[in-house]
């Protein structure tokens, strides 16, 4: 394609700002929950960029993707034919959603979450005027589930658990918290943001693993994103609801358009991810995502053994593809292998890096990291 010039200096000058980028094709990227998008992802993206789902009486067809999409999540979490579900922007919004509608349904203002939470959950808090209960966490950093009995009062409006934390890739004992919920009627939100499309898979690939989603009667909702484990392009997630009733509670007529009552907090919404979302569970289906967390279960393996190999500890055992590497100066670490164009992330609470095995981390650039990791440690007396 012939472009003007004024065009071409445009886009030189985007390419010369994006040169400053860290890029997940270099591999470098070892400690984002995100990852490059699948290529057929990047093409359906390109041909739905103008549409909305926002207005689906403009954009039936991108609609019935939407419905296609939801579906393929629903039927990964075992939804009981009352679900619905809703296109988010990621897990934020998931979780946002998920609480607006408990705050709703429960007219109560109590969320019960553990230290482990996503920092979305402060958000809640503040924006809609909810109280954070807090739980600690147990030695395997995931929530101590007696103490979480104990917060639970006639004020509680939902509880929180996670199927993959943000920190450490840790799942609750959900179904210990299902029988809570069930028996105390109270509203059970499964935060699965990044597990969402780790667990299943590794389920299927014999690990031990606890049940987390719509098979455990007690959970109300659950949120993922697609765009980490899920390999699609941002922003995509999904939250599915048990009961699509509820929908109701967060949805309004719209004075702009001609549609019927819009769901959710959004209103112009990307239809470009939604097509990638969709091209790509469809292209991947359940082996090709089988496939993908069996490679980055045994790039963890791999990482932890040459991780121990050079003398540092891990926090806890990774049960997904998260690992957490105590230091005593994490934050000097972290900034010295950023200057030598590696990346991974602070773990401020717990005094360790995070490394996250994500499809763009291959074996050999581990390999490569390592004595790097080693060399800095040393420098600084880590090791
Ligand atoms: C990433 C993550 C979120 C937030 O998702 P965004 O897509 O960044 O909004 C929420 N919860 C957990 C457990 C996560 O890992």
């Amino acid at each position: 394609m012939n472009i003007d010039k004024k065009s071409q200096n445009i886009l030189k000058h985007l390419d010369e700002l994006k040169n400053k980028d860290f890029s997940f094709q270099s591999g470098h990227i070892l400690g984002s929950m995100c990852t490059q998008p699948h290529f057929i992802a990047k093409k359906a993206y390109i041909n739905f960029l103008e549409t909305n789902i926002g207005d689906p009486d403009l954009f039936p067809g991108t609609k019935l993707i939407e419905e296609k999409f939801i579906k393929f999540i629903s039927n990964l979490f075992h939804a009981p034919k009352t679900f619905s579900g809703q296109i988010m922007s990621g897990g934020t919004e998931g979780n946002i959603t998920a609480m607006w509608i408990a705050k709703l349904l429960s007219q109560k203002k109590e969320i019960i979450v553990s230290e482990g939470a996503h920092f979305s959950f402060r958000k809640i808090a503040s924006l809609m005027d909810m109280k954070l209960k807090t739980v600690p966490l147990t030695k395997d950093f995931i929530v101590d589930i007696k103490k979480l009995k104990k917060k639970i009062n006639k004020d509680t409006a939902a509880v929180l658990a996670i199927a993959g934390s943000t920190e450490l890739g840790t799942i609750d004992p959900i179904p210990e918290i299902n029988e809570l919920c069930c028996n105390e009627h109270i509203f059970l939100h499964v935060d699965a943001a990044f597990g969402g499309f780790v667990i299943p898979f590794l389920k299927k690939l014999d690990h031990n693993i606890c049940d987390f989603d719509f098979k455990l009667k007690g959970v109300s909702t659950i949120s993922v994103d697609a765009h980490k484990m899920g390999c699609a392009a941002i922003p995509l997630g999904t939250l599915v609801v048990k009961n699509k009733k509820w929908l109701d509670e967060i949805s309004g007529q719209p004075n702009c358009t001609s549609s019927n009552r819009q769901v959710g907090i959004l209103g112009t919404r990307s239809g470009g991810s939604v097509a990638a979302g969709y091209a790509t569970v469809n292209y991947l289906g359940h082996n090709g995502y089988g496939r993908i967390v069996k490679n980055c279960m045994d790039n963890t393996e791999h990482t932890k053994k040459r991780i121990e190999e050079i003398g540092l500890n891990l926090v806890v055992k990774p049960t997904m593809n998260v690992i957490g590497v105590k230091l005593k100066k994490p934050e000097k670490i972290i900034k010295m292998l950023s200057n030598q164009g590696w990346r991974v992330n602070h773990i401020q609470r717990l005094s360790c890096i995070r490394i996250v095995l994500m499809p763009h981390v291959k074996k050999d650039t581990i390999d490569e990291f390592i004595p790097v990791l080693e060399k800095t440690c040393k420098k600084v007396g880590e090791l």
